[in-house]
């Protein structure tokens, strides 16, 4: 096989005119510490509140922000910007904890941590995008609340309540229904349901967020998990670790830590999330036995470009949290203006790979509508695929070719007339390559093509 002058010297151009999206990255993207800022953010906004009070993860749950009315006193915000809000509430609720609200730069309308925990006016204006249930859980519904969509895992929906009401969240029809919780005979239903169900091995436990429960409620759900013999695997959903890590306190990593293997999937959007309190609380849950990933939202103005992305995963990294999967934001009513192209994904993929180590780096899915399921949407490095070998760039735009191994071996300047290499479907990011004739095989199994 052999690629053509011309498109070598497009390729060529090309790299000239564009550099690889993530070349501007060097190293370890060091952020400082943000206990200063958690620590500031506190004593401005709740300066008389006590440690003891503020460590309490209930105090926290009983004193969160609700109301424009308790928001204004604590954020600058103009009459407008009342009314509107006050508008806005009334379809989307409010709901921020002090932690969370203490992370705030309360100078900086743009802030990253501000537009997911404060309303905007976006989310009506542009409320006639999007759907309200664009995963179609509840067509996915087998009893109420428990969703069946893969073989062999279910998703327990234990309550629609949250600590803090995130602007971006996929279940924000569930907002207007009042705070609910599962009652013991609907979870004795999922359980059954469960019991019936051999295929089903692997069982995440969300919401709303499942650490809303008390420990005792939740330990309740847990350890009738753990008597059905086929069920391996609890995963719990919830963002408590980012937006009131107080509540992994003792009692619910000792709880934990008799039902394993479980593990915690939480959403850092932001590398500002990330606190010595957050810290603390993944630290808390690895000790426990449970492992943390990280599943993050990609979010117009809060971490859609390589550079914030990069920080938040390499911060998670030193918290010991894997990123794990970042999400195209769902198609949700109110949602919009959080939306970013799918190509923005890619490219901040593609500008992490190769600049960072692949441990920092997220799967990026595209969660399908009418339930489709997750997609893993990735920069494309194959180039071209026959059956004897395969054209591959590197992180730097350099190819390669790479013998396929077990392939038949081709006759030395043999020729197969008509046949068509497997061109990227994904043109847009890598353009598409023109097939030329197969020519005879090099000796090398991997050949620099261009550097
Ligand atoms: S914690 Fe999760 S379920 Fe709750 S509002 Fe935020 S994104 Fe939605």
């Amino acid at each position: 096989m052999d690629i053509s002058a011309t498109t070598l010297q497009m390729d060529a151009q090309k790299s000239a005119e564009e550099e690889p999206p993530g070349k501007h990255v060097t190293g370890n993207q060091v952020e400082e510490p943000h206990s200063k800022t958690t620590a500031n953010g506190r004593k401005q906004l709740f300066p008389q509140v006590p440690d003891a009070n503020w460590n309490d993860w209930k105090w926290q749950f009983r004193n969160r922000i609700t109301t424009i009315d308790e928001l204004e006193k604590l954020i600058p915000l103009s009459a407008k910007e009342q009314t509107q809000l006050r508008i806005v509430v009334d379809k989307y609720p409010l709901s921020v904890t002090p932690h969370y609200l203490s992370l705030i730069d309360t100078q900086n309308p743009d802030d990253a941590i501000r537009k997911q925990a404060l309303p905007s006016f976006h989310e009506l204006g542009l409320a006639g995008m999007g759907v309200e249930d664009p995963l179609d859980e509840r067509g996915d519904s087998v009893v109420p609340g428990l969703v069946h969509r893969y073989p062999d895992r279910v998703l327990m929906v234990l309550t629609n309540l949250c600590a803090v009401l995130c602007r971006h969240c996929t279940r924000k029809r569930e907002w207007r229904q009042g705070g609910w919780v599962r009652t013991a005979a609907e979870i004795e239903a999922m359980l059954d349901y469960i019991r019936c169900n051999r295929s089903v091995r692997d069982i995440i436990i969300s919401g709303g967020d499942p650490l809303t429960l008390s420990t005792s409620r939740l330990e309740k759900v847990i350890s009738g998990l753990r008597q059905i013999e086929h069920v391996e695997i609890i995963r719990i959903g919830t963002r408590f670790p980012v937006v009131l890590p107080q509540r992994i306190d003792d009692e619910l990593c000792t709880m934990l830590s008799k039902y394993g293997p479980i593990w915690v999937n939480t959403h850092f959007n932001n590398v500002r999330e990330i606190t010595p309190e957050s810290a603390q609380a993944c630290d808390r849950l690895l000790r426990a036995g449970v492992p943390v990933n990280n599943q993050s939202v990609l979010l117009r103005g809060v971490n859609d470009t390589v550079e914030e992305h990069t920080k938040l995963c390499q911060g998670l990294l030193r918290i010991k949290v894997r990123p794990y999967y970042l999400y195209e934001c769902d198609e949700v009513q109110g949602t919009e203006h959080f939306r970013t192209t799918v190509e923005t994904g890619i490219r901040i993929i593609e500008g992490m790979r190769g600049h960072t180590s692949g441990l920092a780096i997220p799967t990026f899915v595209v969660d399908l509508p009418q339930g489709g399921g997750k997609i893993p949407v990735q920069p494309n490095y194959a180039l071209m695929h026959t059956e004897e070998s395969l054209i591959f760039r590197n992180y730097e735009y350099r190819l390669f070719r790479y013998r396929n191994p077990g392939a038949p071996r081709r006759p030395k300047n043999g020729h197969k007339n008509g046949r068509r290499a497997r061109v990227s479907p994904n043109q847009e990011v890598n353009r598409p390559l023109e097939y030329n004739a197969v020519q005879g095989e090099g000796d090398e199994n991997r050949s620099l093509l261009r550097s």
